[in-house]
């Protein structure tokens, strides 16, 4: 199956409605492997993903629907990677402190469940190793 009947396929298990520039953009997403920026999913997903204003629709829907996840924390720009695909939840990511490059890792030890704080009610944990990527350093 190629990238792109593969994202059909996953938009429908999801309910969602299948146009062309979802398609392309959650292949591009499949293809990047890594969180990415609204101008990086606008530039992955080429002319068949629409225009920037198309993309962030698109980026805000599929969210909505749980198929992306926001990248929280990780700095200046919104990031989004695909929940669905290999991408487990529990994972830690590696955020570049110049470019602002975001790649995810698995790192042993790390909890896949928050622990239990008295009087909260925890949504989400989210680990986040700052540093210079490889063609900053
Ligand atoms: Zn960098
Ligand atoms: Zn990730």
């Amino acid at each position: 199956m190629d990238p792109e009947e593969q994202a059909r396929t996953l938009l429908k298990a999801k309910g969602l409605r299948v146009t062309g520039s979802r398609a392309a953009l959650v292949a591009a997403l499949m293809r990047a492997h890594e969180p990415v920026s609204l101008e990086a999913a606008h530039k992955l997903a080429g002319s068949a993903g629409g225009d920037q204003a198309t993309v962030y629709r698109n980026l805000q829907a599929l969210t909505g629907a749980g198929m992306l996840r926001q990248v929280k924390g990780v700095g200046r720009r919104e990031m989004f990677e695909l929940t669905v695909h290999g991408h487990r939840h529990g994972h830690a990511h590696m955020a570049c402190t110049r470019c602002g490059r975001v790649e995810c890792v698995e790192l042993d030890g790390m909890p896949q469940q928050p622990p239990k704080l008295k009087g909260w009610n925890v949504s989400d944990l989210t680990v986040t190793v700052w540093g210079l990527c490889p063609a900053c350093r």
